[in-house]
C-alpha cells in the first residue's frame, strides 16, 4: 500500500485553529500515514503532536516553517526531520520569536492609526503562542471590519496596505544552514504563492539550490495540473527533491489534510531521504 504523506500543516502553536492533538487526530481520520507539523517559526507543538501520533499509529516528522526575507520579500522555508533541541535551531527560533513580537506590536500601532484601537490585545486573545497576521485577520473579521481573512489582508495586512510592517526575518541561507546543522532538510514552501513571475521563481530556486537547499514543495492545495507539472519540471531541472503538503490551518471546504497530494511521477520524494 502506498502511504499518504502530508508534510506541511499548522496547529494552535502558530496560526492553526486545531490543537496539535486535534491536527494529528484529523490527519489519522483522513488516512494520513506520515505527517509533519510545520508551525510558523516554532516547534512548540511537536511534543504534543508526537504523543498523539503514537496513540493514533501515524508517523510524525518534526517540522517547522521558517519565515525568511529574500530580495525584500517574505519567503517560507520548511525544515523537516531535524533535532528540535539543537542549539542553533533553538537560537534561530528565539530570534524569530522576538522579531515576530516586535512586528506584532507595530502592526497594532498601525491599526490604531487606521482607527482600530487595541487590536494587538484582540489578536493576542486569539493566539496561543506568537501573534501572526492570521490572528490579526481573524480579529478584524470578529470586529466586523472585514468579512473574511482575505479581505483583512487586502485592506490592512498585506504588502503595502495600511497596517503592513516589513519584517526583517532571517535570510534563506541562514535558515538552510540552521535546519541542516540540526540534521534536517530544507524545503521551499508553496513556490507559487509568492506572486512571483516565472523568472523570479527560477531565481529563487537557483539561490536556494546554491545555498544548499534540498527540496521544494510540488503538491499542495488549489493547484492546476499544469502548475504541478511545472513545479515537477523545475525540481528535476534544479536537482531538488519533491515534497508535498496541504498547508492545512483549519477545517474548511477547500483544504484538507492529506487530500490530493500525490507527487508527480519522476520526482524524487524527500521522504526517501529521511
Ligand atoms: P505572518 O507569518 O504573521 O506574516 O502571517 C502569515 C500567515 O497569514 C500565513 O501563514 C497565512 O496563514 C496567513 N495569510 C497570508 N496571506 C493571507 C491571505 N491573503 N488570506 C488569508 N490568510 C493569509
Ligand atoms: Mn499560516
Ligand atoms: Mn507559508
Ligand atoms: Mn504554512
Amino acid at each position: 500500500m502506498t502511504k499518504i504523506y502530508d508534510l506541511h500543516c499548522h496547529s494552535t502553536a502558530s496560526d492553526g485553529v486545531l490543537s496539535p492533538t486535534e491536527v494529528v487526530q484529523r490527519a489519522a481520520e483522513q488516512g494520513v500515514n506520515v505527517l509533519a507539523l510545520c508551525d510558523h517559526d516554532t516547534v512548540c507543538g511537536i511534543d504534543e503532536a508526537r504523543l498523539a501520533a503514537k496513540e493514533m499509529g501515524i508517523e510524525l516528522v518534526t517540522g517547522v516553517e521558517i519565515s525568511t526575507t529574500w530580495e525584500g520579500r517574505g519567503i517560507h522555508i520548511v525544515g523537516l526531520n531535524f533535532d528540535k533541541t539543537h542549539p542553533k535551531m533553538t537560537a534561530l527560533l528565539a530570534q524569530q520569536k522576538a522579531l515576530r513580537e516586535k512586528r506584532a506590536l507595530e502592526i497594532g500601532e498601525k491599526l490604531e492609526k487606521a482607527g482600530i484601537p487595541n487590536a494587538y490585545e484582540g489578536a493576542k486573545t486569539l493566539a496561543n503562542g506568537e501573534v501572526t497576521r492570521a490572528h490579526y485577520a481573524r480579529y478584524l473579521v470578529q470586529l466586523g471590519k472585514v468579512s473574511n481573512d482575505g479581505q483583512a489582508f487586502k485592506r490592512y495586512l498585506g504588502q503595502g496596505k495600511s497596517a503592513f510592517v516589513k519584517a526583517e526575518w532571517v535570510d534563506i541561507s541562514t535558515a538552510i544552514e540552521t535546519i541542516q546543522a540540526a540534521g534536517g532538510m530544507a524545503v521551499i514552501a508553496h513556490p507559487l504563492r509568492y506572486k512571483l513571475t516565472g523568472k523570479w521563481i527560477r531565481r529563487l530556486i537557483t539561490d536556494f539550490k546554491t545555498w544548499g537547499g534540498e527540496a521544494m514543495e510540488i503538491s499542495g492545495y488549489g493547484q492546476t495540473k499544469d502548475q504541478r507539472q511545472m513545479l515537477a519540471r523545475w525540481a528535476n531541472e534544479f536537482g531538488l527533491f519533491g515534497s508535498v503538503g496541504s498547508d492545512f490551518h483549519f477545517p474548511c471546504g477547500w483544504v484538507e489534510l492529506g487530500k490530493n497530494l500525490d507527487l508527480p511521477e519522476g520526482v524524487e520524494p524527500i521522504w526517501e531521504r529521511f
